[in-house]
């Protein structure tokens, strides 16, 4: 049976270039830890999990323990499997959930956590395994201004913000007071994540970095000595100072650093480098886009002028039209905002999307494609001749971050290794 054709791309040596060039980015002595969660930004986990192991990555974090069980079996069918060498350690970012934690000592996997409940939760079931002292790794998150997760910590000025230090202290002096040397828990590392990630302007990061530092302090005061500081995406590595920063506050805690990209290792920070980040240096050689999102022209209609097509008839033919039906919709992530404002292309040209977004079904102007014929290769992200559609036009021209377009490629398109 041959397949609806609707499918992504993935090209693994673009990724594995990405990851070579973010490795020379970042300061002396510090690390990556590449962010493969939500299906590797819809890349597909198990493709680029294992290939970034392959490539030395000796860490890859991801969003839960479902994910890191899947990435665990996807790179142990590699043959990078726990205790040999090259083994990923693999991190939990965003929490731990009652059942969980008899999978992450499974698996070998590493949660964050902040809460106490986190910790009940690991205790409980290294206790049921008879597990010896400070031989579980966790990493601890401070809340250095997202308020997402982690243990809160105020690093400024101000009466009110002093308060609130205070009232972060006590509780992180709290949670620390669990890795006494009996527990099963060891501290293997400290990390944040700053609010400013997803921007190019540092200068909250600093009042950030202040508080992360304040709180890293504190910790070796009470005697622990993570092996591991984390902080910073995409954004930190390519722009300006603050992994500077990162890097001498791990050279005082006496820790390496690891800094976590996700979106710069899939390729898009185009927009961010040429024109949105002060710091990039010209000629700065270019991370490359991995996937490349096609489908192909399945039906053609020609139209005369005032007739309409989809739902509402919100495309009414200005001309006679000839229309191309392709076969990806909104429930394959084709964003349902781009309708009537989006392109595809075929025949290395721009067709304009003509009327709603369906669930299943998009529909093109053709008119100025002459040529256009069932079976060609339609672009949806991507390069087709001397044009592309880029991930960044297409988040802009749906209100939406790169980010969200990426994700949103559903399950049911598969990922195909392209080169
Ligand atoms: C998603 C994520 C990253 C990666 O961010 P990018 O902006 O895609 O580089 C880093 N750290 C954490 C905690 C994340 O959740």
């Amino acid at each position: 049976m041959s397949a609806r054709p609707v499918w992504a791309e993935i090209s693994l040596p673009r990724l594995l270039r990405n990851y070579q060039r973010l490795c020379a980015a970042v300061p002396p002595g510090a690390g990556l830890l590449p962010v493969v969660k939500a299906n590797a930004y819809g890349h597909g986990l198990v493709l680029c999990g294992p290939a970034l192991a392959a490539a030395g990555a000796q860490w890859l974090g991801v969003t839960c323990a479902e994910e890191g069980v899947a990435l665990r079996a996807a790179c142990e069918s590699q043959g990078v499997a726990p205790g040999r060498p090259g083994t990923p350690g693999i991190l939990l970012m965003s929490g731990l959930w009652s059942g969980q934690a008899e999978a992450v000592l499974e698996h070998h996997l590493t949660p964050v956590i902040w809460e106490p409940g986190h910790l009940d939760l690991l205790e409980a079931a290294a206790a049921r395994r008879g597990m010896p002292p400070q031989s579980l790794p966790v990493h601890l998150e401070i809340d250095t201004g997202m308020s997402r997760q982690g243990v809160r910590v105020a690093g400024a000025a101000g009466a009110a913000e002093r308060a609130a230090g205070a009232a972060g202290a006590a509780e992180l002096d709290r949670l620390l007071a669990r890795f006494d040397p009996s527990s099963c828990l060891r501290l293997e590392g400290v990390m944040t994540h700053f609010s400013t990630a997803d921007t190019f302007l540092s200068t909250q990061e600093n009042s950030q970095i202040a508080s992360f530092s304040a709180a890293v302090r504190q910790i070796r005061a009470a005697g622990l000595a993570p092996a591991l500081l984390h902080a910073g995406n995409s954004s930190t590595i390519l722009a300006g100072p603050d992994a500077a920063k990162l890097a001498a506050l791990a050279a005082e805690a006496g820790a390496t650093l690891l800094l976590r990209p996700g979106l710069a290792l899939y390729g898009y920070l185009d927009r961010m480098t040429r024109d949105r980040n002060p710091y990039s240096p010209p000629g700065e050689a270019s991370y490359e886009p991995v996937l490349a999102w096609k489908t192909r022209v399945t039906s053609l209609r020609t139209l005369r002028r005032g007739e309409t097509a989809g739902y509402g008839n919100t495309f009414v033919a200005e001309r006679p039209s000839r229309l191309a039906l392709l076969p990806a919709g909104y429930a394959d992530g084709v964003n349902r905002l781009l309708s009537n404002r989006g392109h595809v292309l075929i025949r290395g040209e721009l067709a304009p999307i003509a009327g709603r977004i369906s669930m299943d079904q998009t529909i093109v102007d053709v008119t100025d494609v002459p040529e256009a014929a069932i079976g060609d290769e339609a672009v949806l992200l991507g390069r087709q001749g001397e044009r592309s559609i880029a991930v960044w036009d297409l988040a802009d021209l749906a209100g939406t971050i790169p980010w969200e377009v990426l994700c949103a490629i559903a399950a049911r398109v598969p990922r195909i290794i392209a080169d």
